[in-house]
């Protein structure tokens, strides 16, 4: 397979057509068969569900190339179910599992020549997204759908080696209480611009939101979740219902446990401890985790031990696991790597 001519140490986190997408319509009830097709716009009607009232979700995943020359993915099958519990919550039709995961792997076979090489450090980023696109002006769930995967090439996360984030805890609220801040939503993203904006402007990377009942505990930025180590060297993870189950926070738990021997937990995490920890990091699939310095509560600073120079002990060894495991120089649990053949 001939890769295509790309500077792939040099991409960005930036859309770059690729040349196949796939489709699938829901209608009169039913999913058709889905088609890989090579059309990237769109047309629809100018009252379509999703203009009107946002009913789409998505869900983001990457495809790579390891050491021994494979294109895989990882873990699609939480993909695939976190995707189901998403279009549950907004009165969308069900996407089911097992066709997520033929759609994902024939995208991806489609765009192989995108696939980055092993060692460059980019990847093939896959996004699967679904929304209602008949037209509908009284406010109700729509009765036509597409599930689409689109794919693009996305750089090194660390270009030019790891820098710790500085974040500021935020005024604003992400989710609402028994809202839906535990989906994949583009709603959830569209509130969240007018703080992540602010946030830049301000000089900070990115914003903690609290938990909007008491704001008292933590939850997570608008698209990492919260890893804190203790000063005795555990893990911790907050645990809320308004919080997106970030898929590779549950892998780094299980890699914790099951490959560094250390102990983790998932628990309620209150904004006045962050100060005793010894590390933090936002995960996700972007950066696997990205190192936090220095969190900032309304001009008092937190100053991680760990510094803002390079990632603490144990997210450093934590992120060379993970990552040992997806690029397939340690050996994976059972089904976390689903090789596209
Ligand atoms: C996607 C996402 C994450 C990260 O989830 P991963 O499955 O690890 O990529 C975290 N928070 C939010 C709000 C997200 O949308």
């Amino acid at each position: 397979m001939e890769k295509k001519n790309i500077d792939w140490g040099n991409l960005g986190f930036g859309y770059v057509k690729t040349d196949y997408r796939y489709v699938s319509y829901f209608k009169d009830g039913a999913w058709d068969d889905g088609a890989i097709i090579t059309d990237d716009m769109i047309t629809m009607s100018e009252c379509a569900g999703v203009l009107q009232y946002a009913q789409t979700v998505f869900e983001g995943l990457k495809a790579y190339t390891t050491e021994d020359g494979r294109i895989v993915t990882f873990r699609p099958d939480l993909n695939a179910e976190r995707m189901e519990n998403s279009a549950a919550r907004l009165e969308m039709p069900v996407f089911p599992k097992e066709r997520f995961l033929d759609a994902v792997i024939k995208t991806v076979k489609a765009n192989e020549a995108f696939v980055p090489p092993y060692g460059s450090g980019a990847t093939l980023y896959i996004r699967p997204y679904m929304f209602g696109y008949n037209p509908v002006i009284g406010v109700k769930p729509a009765d036509d759908y597409q599930f689409r995967i689109l794919t693009t090439p996305v750089g090194p996360y660390f270009k030019g080696g790891v820098k710790p984030l500085t974040i500021r805890v935020s005024d604003f609220d992400r989710a609402a209480p028994r809202g839906t801040g535990h989906i994949k939503a583009g709603l959830n993203y569209a509130m969240s611009l007018h703080a992540i904006v602010d946030a830049h402007k301000q000089g900070f990377d990115e914003n903690m939101y609290l938990d909007p009942g008491t704001r008292t505990k933590v939850e997570e930025t608008g698209g990492a979740n919260f890893l804190f180590v203790t000063k005795d060297g555990k893990v911790v993870t907050p645990k809320s219902d308004s919080i997106l189950p970030s898929i590779t926070r549950r892998s780094l738990i299980y890699v914790a446990k099951e490959y560094l021997g250390l102990e983790a937990e998932e628990r309620e995490i209150y904004l006045d401890e962050v100060k005793d920890f010894a590390e933090c990091g936002l995960c996700g699939t972007a950066a696997v985790i990205s190192p936090v310095g220095k969190i900032v509560d309304h001009g008092k600073e937190i100053c991680l031990p760990s510094g803002m120079t390079e990632m603490g002990p144990v997210t450093k060894k934590l992120y060379d696991t993970l990552t040992g495991i997806q690029m397939g120089r340690l050996e994976a649990p059972k089904g976390w790597i689903q090789v596209i053949e």
